[in-house]
């Protein structure tokens, strides 16, 4: 993995918000569906307070600036996806050295959910965005290309549809979360094929 620059981290900024936003009402009706219907707010509402904060977020160091948008996270999204979210980055960023290679970032990806599973006490198959997170982050550790990884995280998000949710405010309905997807997967996917995509585009491997 080439260094990533504080252009780089800006541009990453800027284009996932702008994914989250073109995308918010979908993530909305997802969560209708199974939960309450605010999904696609509280993630606008967190990549907004990103992205207002994106110049000194990427004036960081790599690690620094993880941490930091894991804690904009926190504070700004809400709801179950909040905290969740929010530790992915910050154990990330707490994980990560400086210029960190692809092995080393596998291994910390796996760290951070690990964290993220403790956190929201769910695990593979509950219908949660760890549903996307696991396959992901195996795909990383198998040096998988950008495209790949984000192909991956999309099929997985659709996976969650056959799913009964055993967690969050999906697992109150029981057998009737079945047949819908997850939002959380669903967010997790546009995020992970943005970022995917960039890294396709500019970023050497
Ligand atoms: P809320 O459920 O509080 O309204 P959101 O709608 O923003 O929060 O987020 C819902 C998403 O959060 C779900 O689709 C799921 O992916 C994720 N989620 C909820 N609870 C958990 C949990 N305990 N563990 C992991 N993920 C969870
Ligand atoms: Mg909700």
């Amino acid at each position: 993995m080439d260094r990533l620059r504080a252009a780089d981290i800006e541009a990453l900024i800027a284009l996932c918000r702008a994914e989250i936003d073109l995308h918010g009402e979908a993530l909305s009706e997802l969560d209708s569906a199974i939960g309450d219907g605010d999904h696609g707010a509280n993630m606008r509402r967190g990549l907004e307070a990103v992205f207002a904060e994106r110049e000194a977020i990427a004036a960081l160091p790599l690690p620094a600036a993880l941490e930091r948008i894991g804690v904009v996270l926190v504070m700004n999204i809400g709801g179950a996806a909040g905290p969740l979210y929010g530790t992915l980055m910050m154990e990330l960023g707490r994980g990560l050295t400086l210029e960190p290679d692809t092995a080393e970032f596998a291994a910390t990806l796996e760290q951070a959910i690990a964290a993220v599973a403790r956190r929201g006490r769910a695990g593979p198959g509950d219908k949660t965005l760890l549903d996307v997170l696991y396959p992901v982050q195996a795909e990383v550790l198998r040096r998988a290309a950008p495209h790949r990884i984000a192909a991956c995280a999309r099929s997985a998000a659709q996976s969650t549809q056959a799913m009964q949710a055993r967690r969050g405010r999906a697992s109150y309905l029981g057998a009737r979360s079945i047949g819908h997807e997850d939002p959380g997967a669903s967010s997790c996917a546009l995020l992970t094929a943005t970022i995917c995509g960039y890294f396709e585009e500019h970023v050497a491997s």
